[in-house]
């Protein structure tokens, strides 16, 4: 397997001089040979560059790292031309053998809990015997006073950079990007980088990243070789800063922002894609000569000019061929930096296998990769890099085969119908989070929902992947021959338009029922497109739902899909709701996320309640906490792996499925929990009046912009009512603390006692509401409700804070019964 990065040919000059550059920048810029993308991705480890190193203590934020023992450091390779004394600044590599200490003492109650659960300890103490360090801070210089050179053979410890090396890069995981763009700097500390990787006792190999560019700089992860998953053991932010602030302004520390998208892609029969993309762009900070984007790999760069026509050098990983992931950086390198304001960079591109070809006139189109986005150098492997942060204006012309129909996000605002192409052209009406298409031979269902116009794209013969879906128990289930024939009807006719019409409805209907729970829809048009996979995606005004949707009670019957809502009103309503969480507003950090998935989630409960009946709502809730409660392969329950503010760092090698269980059953329940207490029995008419208003009031405050949790706070202390003040502060502090910054599930013993009062007519009810299962601080507000024969009423609310909450108050009647949480109001076990 390759695993070295693909050298695109040589750099500058070669570049320039296609270009028919007439003044060749090598005698003038000889920096420009050293630092060469190859310099980078292959460090020359010299035999003067060989030291003991004796008593060194690298100081990085909460963590000290300690080295005695030998070290070979690692510089540019061989540069032509290049400069001694100027080399030495730039080593930026080392591998170390000896005898190292790794202390990482998190300050935050969360991090040191979700160190104990990866590491057992609160803070992380360990010897490690190799090291290997990238760096393009000052690691260099502070190492200095304490080595002695020792000219040798750095033989075994350039083995053991390389070997490490190559195991980041088998993740997509690659340092390179960054080193080059930290060298090239004029500014370097912005993109300070020193990332430690250290091969513990206890733990093997773990790496410790401080990255200046991060806006949660300190992060120790591991790379699981068996799983080819990373487990992220702790990140936060420097100088012991809350990371609820560092996000506020999500992009603060991008050097470039993309203002405006034109494309113009075609794409053949064959799946092949061709794009030549501009992209406009703002440099904000002086001196950058190097930026890095993210592209599929699978798409191949041939061409990247600038806009007074020079051609800029640039760099991908190795083609994948479908068979691993190397990365998707693209790094794009000026012989002088960026200026800084507007700048316009021209990308053509061509690949294979980011279309594929599922079915006859049936083809996939994968919504992310596709052109290049903004990136922090760290491929997949960034928690940081967030699209959703971001809004952009697009223009894409799309060019398909001339006998498909084709549809994207954006406003259609031109069509034409060449001879053996078919053209569209689309314009974003507001600036979007990101662009998506699709096409291929489609039953095109119309129909207006309110002001919008939803558009169904459904293909008119099936997915070649329903040929190896296994049928449960065979047509063997079917003991009467005559079953048999409608059944094999059924599924050779399961070409997804057949159900074009209900989704149509069904979407339309979701769509509804948002605009009326959480505010307007954001675009004219709402379109739906049936993929080949169990999942979906929501891009803005472009959905992408699975082909199981596509099916009917029969079919999915056959393929023994047992729970239909799931798979058709709750499915297809979470689809719909990401118009509103993602897009109508999005998110400002990983932290976020939850406001998403969590919001989607409890969307598709919400339209499954109104489209059936209430307790599919509270069906779909229950089932919610059952998961939540459910232990994972390692025996830790789901709830307890980490808050739902952990989002992404939830799934780990030992716990992939933290972040599903956790971020959409969870974040379903939080936005449930809000509902009921601002739930008002009283308003018949619309009970949830209070709850709606203050969605709307949450979409119009963020809209088309990024949310934070604790924006989404402050717009629940907007609207909260006095039974929710349990502070007595005006805040929810002591709501977001149990169930988004905090973890556990309450169990409830609720007790009470109904005796004669002092007068006649009086009743006292005195009781305690027990609570057990989570910390001793952990707070809640729990509904009392009274029954009366068969009615029953919601009386008040419990305060609930510590194991036992006593209350006593009089009434004027006897109720026959009280209990508590009737309406699945909080999260809880009830015994
Ligand atoms: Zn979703």
């Amino acid at each position: 397997m390759v695993v070295s990065s693909r050298i695109v040919p040589h750099l500058l000059v070669l570049s320039l001089l296609a270009a028919g550059c007439a003044r060749p920048l090598a005698a003038r810029e000889p920096v420009e040979y050293a630092l060469s993308w190859e310099a980078v991705a292959s460090p020359t480890f010299l035999d003067k560059d060989v030291a003991s190193v004796l008593g060194a203590r690298l100081e990085r934020d909460a963590a000290t790292i300690s080295l005695d023992g030998m070290c070979a450091f690692g510089r540019p390779g061989t540069p032509a031309g290049g400069q001694g004394d100027q080399e030495r600044q730039k080593v930026f590599a080392a591998a170390f053998r000896g005898t190292g200490h790794l202390r990482l003492a998190p300050n935050l109650p969360t991090e040191k809990r979700q160190l104990v659960l990866h590491s057992g300890h609160e803070v992380l103490d360990t010897e490690f015997s190799e090291a290997v360090l990238v760096f393009t801070d000052n690691t260099f210089e502070e190492l200095a006073p304490h080595l002695s050179f020792q000219p040798t053979d750095p033989g075994e410890l350039r083995i053991l950079y390389n070997e490490r090396k190559n195991s980041w890069t088998h993740y997509g995981l690659n340092w390179e990007p960054r080193v080059l763009k930290g060298l090239l700097a004029a500014q370097p500390q912005p993109h300070a980088l020193f990332v430690a990787e250290l091969n513990t006792r206890q733990h093997g190999w773990l790496t410790f990243v401080l990255d200046a560019a991060d806006p949660e700089e300190v992060e120790l992860h591991q790379l699981d070789a068996s799983q080819q998953r990373r487990s992220v053991w702790t990140k936060f932010p420097v100088e012991g800063r809350d990371p609820r602030h560092v996000f506020t302004e999500p992009l603060a520390r991008h050097e470039y922002r993309v203002q405006r998208y034109a494309l113009d892609v075609s794409v053949n029969k064959d799946a092949e894609l061709k794009a030549v993309t501009e992209v406009q762009f703002t440099v904000r900070r002086p001196g950058e000569r190097v930026l890095l984007f993210a592209l599929d790999p699978n798409l191949r760069v041939s061409k990247v000019t600038r806009a007074d026509g020079r051609d800029l050098s640039f760099f991908q990983p190795d083609d994948p061929h479908d068979r691993f992931f190397l990365g998707d950086y693209l790094v794009v390198v000026s012989s002088a930096p960026f200026p800084t304001g507007e700048n316009h960079l021209r990308f053509e591109y061509a690949g294979e296998r980011v279309i594929r070809k599922v079915g006859a006139g049936n083809y996939f189109c994968q919504s992310f990769g596709w052109y290049p986005t903004f990136s922090d150098g760290r491929s997949g492997a960034s928690l940081t890099r967030n699209q959703f942060a971001v809004r952009v204006d697009f223009d894409l012309t799309l060019r398909v085969p001339g006998e498909f129909l084709a549809v994207a996000t954006g406003k259609k605002v031109d069509q034409v119908q060449q001879e053996d192409t078919y053209v569209t052209r689309w314009r974003s009406e507001i600036p979007l989070a990101a662009a998506g298409f699709a096409f291929g031979e489609y039953k095109v269902v119309t129909r207006q929902a309110g002001e919008t116009s939803i558009e169904v794209y459904a293909n008119k013969n099936p997915h070649d992947a329903f040929r190896s879906l296994p049928m449960v128990g065979g047509l063997g289930r079917f003991r009467n021959p005559t079953e048999v024939g409608p059944v094999l009807l059924a599924l050779q006719s399961m070409n997804p338009s057949r159900l074009a019409d209900e989704v149509a409805i069904e979407v339309g209907n979701s769509l509804q029922l948002m605009e009326k729970v959480f505010g307007p829809y954001p675009y004219s048009k709402l379109a739906v497109t049936n993929i080949p996979y169990a999942y979906g995606q929501g891009w803005p005004s472009l959905i992408y739902v699975s082909m199981l949707s596509f099916l009917d009670s029969f079919q999915r019957d056959a393929f023994g899909l047992r729970d239909h809502v799931q798979l058709t009103d709750t499915f297809r309503a979470h689809e719909t709701s990401h118009q509103w969480w993602g897009h109508a507003v999005g998110w400002k950090s990983y932290h976020d996320q939850w406001l998403s998935e969590g919001f989607a989630e409890f969307s598709g409960m919400l339209y499954a309640m109104l489209r059936r009946e209430p307790g599919e709502y509270f069906r779909l809730l229950r089932e919610g906490r059952q998961r939540l409660l459910e232990h994972d392969e390692t025996q830790t329950v789901y709830e307890a792996i980490g808050p739902l503010y952990a989002g992404r760092r939830l799934s780990s090698a030992d716990h992939p499925g933290g972040y599903p269980v956790v971020v959409y059953q969870k974040g379903a329940w939080v936005l449930h929990m809000l509902r009921m207490m601002l739930y008002d029995p009283q308003n018949t008419k619309n009970p949830d009046e209070r709850f709606m208003a203050m969605m709307h009031d949450f979409t119009r405050t963020y809209f088309n912009q990024p949310a934070s949790t604790e924006d989404f706070k402050a717009i629940v202390e907007k609207h909260m009512l006095p039974h929710m003040d349990v502070d007595g502060n005006g805040k929810m502090d002591w709501f977001f603390d149990s169930w988004v910054y905090g973890t556990g599930i309450p169990e409830y013993q609720f007790e009470y006692n109904v005796e004669p009062g002092p007068q006649e007519g009086q009743y006292l009810l005195s009781g305690v509401l027990r609570q057990s299962g989570v910390r001793s601080d952990f707070r809640s507000l729990v509904p009392l409700f009274f029954h009366q024969g068969k009615n029953m009423i919601r009386a008040g609310w419990l305060r609930v804070r510590g194991p036992e909450t006593p209350f006593q108050t009089l009434l004027p009647f006897r109720p026959d019964q009280v209990t508590i949480n009737e309406g699945e109001d909080v999260l809880c076990i009830v015994k």
